[in-house]
Formats: structure tokens, C-alpha cells, sequence
């Protein structure tokens, strides 16, 4: 099987590139390499025979055909975005361009690809989402994100992502295009990119800086390890019903201050600090505009139709993950100069259009 795997430089898709190439597939990886990707990320698989790169952007309708022709996948898994909240806030237009007409250009090739050759029985457009497109959830624990939950994205970078939902489901009910869409909780591990909340947190941390927690650092994310998110993600590209989409979450509701407290103990325990705790490090700062107060997921059509579960706690993956960025330093160190890294950003002070 050959899988197009969008957006294989970044945190998941290169994720998703490793476990298919692992697991024996054929993996084409189309990515653009914006300031978010890293081709390290899939070194390990480079010099493989199953693995191929093209360098292409979404946005390229042109560039799209070339690829589906030169490679003929029988999969794609559509993971290319511009995926950072606080850089939509700042600037909107790359999450539009991207997210919404790259998504729309893929679904067009993709159906031209697919009519050309005679509408394949087995062939999938697997569209990855966000839970942020379900917009916040009231603190009461029992309530959660499922598959019909109704859309209310609240940011430019939710509401690109739920554009390009809908556009994908429109392709399935009216072209007949093969598709299958899932919408995941928030993700951390290895290669997750230094501008994201666990990363920043470990990073400033052995780095002596302020751990900076937006507002009181109440919002509770659902945390899900980045490995667990791409072997869901298998399952749903190659077993999931035509037109159907699943949730996947780890049901690991931790609030932000509780997430940056149980790094900081891990931390604590396996690279100590000369003098006092990681947690004396940790600072409330102004909160992000329109931070959305809570998302969870209910993952039981994944679990009962497709037999997945999370593999690892969220106190193993986080583990995991700081042992990781202890010993990966040469990953992580060049990308501290990249441009927004660092930087407070998405505070609307400096929106652009
Ligand atoms: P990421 O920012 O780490 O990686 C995105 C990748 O897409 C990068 O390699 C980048 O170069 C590429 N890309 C961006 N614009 C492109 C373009 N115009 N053409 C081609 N390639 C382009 O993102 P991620 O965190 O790995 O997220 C991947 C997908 O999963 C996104 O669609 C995101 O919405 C979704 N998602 C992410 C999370 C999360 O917690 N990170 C959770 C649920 C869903």
C-alpha cells in the first residue's frame, strides 16, 4: 500500500511517516518545509526504499497533480496546516491560504487522481482535525466532544480547520470522493515543535527561564502521546467507514497548571536543579485572547468500532518526552532561532491581516 502522507516534516505527520514506513508501507511525504518543519524528524527513515519526499505546497494546485501522478498513492492522509493558535492570531492569512484552499486544492486533485483511474475501490482521503473545532466545554466533567458535537470554532486557527471539515465532508457527500476525517485532542512527544506549551515548558526549564502559564492556567487540555495519535491514525486511514469521522483523545484532562507542575516533578527527579525546585520557575502571564476554557473528548466509536486505546499514560508519555529532549539537544538547540520562536506571540497587539 502507498500512503501520501501531507505534511510528514512536521510533529505528527513525521510521526505518522515513521510508524507507516515501519509498519511496511510505501510513504510519499509532500511537504512544503515551512519554519515548522524539520526533515530530521524523518531521518530515520530517509535512506529507506519505501520512503519518498516532494517538496511541494499545498497551495500549488499544479505542484498537487504532479505528485498524485508520479506516485499514484492509494492512501492520503492530509496533515499539512499551519497548526499554531497564537500565530493565527497574529496573522491570519497563512491559516486561510493553507488550511482552507491548500485542503480544497488536495480534495481536487485527489478527485481528479481518483476519477482518472477509474474511482478505486479501496482509495481513502483521510483528513486530520482538531477538537478545537468543537469550540470550549463547560468545566462539568461528564460533558465531552463527540462525533456529532456541533461546530463552534472560536479562533482563526479552529475556525480554518472546521472550514476545511466542511469542505472535505462536502467532497464525500457530493463527488462520492472516498473520505474519512478524524479530530484529535491536543498532542505532545518527541519533535514537537519548540513554540508549543510542553516543549517551551521543558526547554525554558533547563534553560533556568520563566515557565510562562497563560491566565490562571486553568484550561484543561486533553493530552494525547504523539505515537498513540499515528497508530489511531493508521487504523482510521485504512479501516475507518467512508464518510465517517472519529475523535480521538487520550482521556487525560489535565489543567495547564497541573501539566506544567507534573514536567517540572519529572524534571525535578531526573535533571535536578542546583538550587531549588523547576516549579519556582513557573509565571502566570496575560492570557491568550479567546482561550478557550476546556476541550475532551469522548473516543468510544474509535475504541469500540476500531479496537484502538492509548497505549501510554500521560504521566509515562511526559516522561517519555523529557527524557527525550534531554538526550536530543542537537534537535532541538538550532531551532530556538527560528523566527517566532521564543517570542510572545498572539496577543493581538501585532495582528496582521
Ligand atoms: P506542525 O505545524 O508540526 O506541522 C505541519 C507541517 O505541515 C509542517 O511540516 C509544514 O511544513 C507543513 N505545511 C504547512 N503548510 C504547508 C503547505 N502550504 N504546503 C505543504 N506543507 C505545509 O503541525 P502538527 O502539530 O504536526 O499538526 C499536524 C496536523 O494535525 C494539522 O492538520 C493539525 O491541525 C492537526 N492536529 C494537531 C494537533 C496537535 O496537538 N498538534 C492536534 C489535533 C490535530
Amino acid at each position: 500500500m502507498k500512503i501520501l502522507v501531507t505534511g510528514g516534516a512536521g510533529f505528527i505527520g513525521s510521526a505518522v511517516v515513521r510508524l507507516a514506513v515501519a509498519r511496511g508501507h510505501r510513504v510519499v511525504n509532500l511537504d512544503a518545509l515551512t519554519y515548522a518543519a524539520c526533515l530530521s524528524n524523518v531521518a530515520s527513515v530517509a535512506d529507506s526504499p519505501l520512503y519518498a519526499f516532494e517538496q511541494a505546497d499545498i497551495r500549488d494546485r499544479a505542484a498537487l497533480d504532479r505528485v498524485f501522478g508520479t506516485h499514484q498513492p492509494d492512501i492520503v492522509m492530509h496533515l499539512a496546516a499551519e497548526s499554531h493558535v497564537d500565530r493565527s492570531i497574529d496573522g491570519p492569512a497563512d491559516f486561510i491560504e493553507t488550511n482552507i484552499t491548500g485542503t480544497f486544492n488536495m480534495l481536487e486533485a485527489a478527485r481528479t487522481y481518483w476519477i482518472a483511474h477509474g474511482r478505486p475501490e479501496g482509495f481513502r482521503f483521510h483528513h486530520i482535525s482538531t477538537d478545537e473545532v468543537f469550540g470550549s466545554l463547560p468545566a462539568d466533567p461528564a460533558m465531552l466532544f463527540t462525533e456529532t458535537t456541533p461546530y463552534d470554532p472560536r479562533s482563526p486557527y479552529s475556525a480554518s480547520k472546521a472550514s476545511s471539515d466542511h469542505l472535505v465532508r462536502a467532497w464525500g457527500e457530493t463527488y462520492g470522493l472516498p473520505v474519512v476525517l478524524s479530530n484529535c485532542s491536543n498532542n505532545y512527544g518527541p519533535y514537537h515543535f519548540p513554540e508549543k506549551l510542553i516543549p517551551v515548558v521543558i526547554l525554558n526549564a533547563l534553560a533556568g527561564e520563566a515557565l510562562p502559564i497563560y491566565g490562571d492556567g486553568s484550561n484543561i487540555r486533553d493530552w494525547l502521546y504523539v505515537e498513540d495519535h499515528a497508530d489511531a491514525l493508521l487504523l482510521v486511514a485504512q479501516q475507518g467507514q467512508t464518510g465517517r469521522s472519529y475523535n480521538i483523545g487520550g482521556e487525560n484532562e489535565r489543567t495547564n497548571l497541573q501539566l506544567v507542575q507534573t514536567i517540572c516533578a519529572i524534571l525535578d527527579r531526573l535533571h535536578p536543579r542546583e538550587t531549588g525546585n523547576y516549579g519556582d520557575l513557573i509565571t502566570f502571564v496575560t492570557d491568550r485572547p479567546g482561550h478557550d476554557a476546556r476541550y475532551a473528548i469522548d473516543p468510544s466509536r474509535i475504541r469500540s468500532e476500531l479496537g484502538w486505546s492509548p497505549s501510554v499514560t500521560v504521566e509515562e508519555g511526559l516522561e517519555r518526552t523529557v527524557r527525550w529532549y534531554l538526550e536530543n539537544e542537537d534537535w532541538w538547540r538550532p531551532l530556538l532561532a527560528r523566527a517566532g520562536v521564543g517570542q510572545r506571540l498572539g496577543t493581538t497587539e501585532k495582528a496582521t491581516s
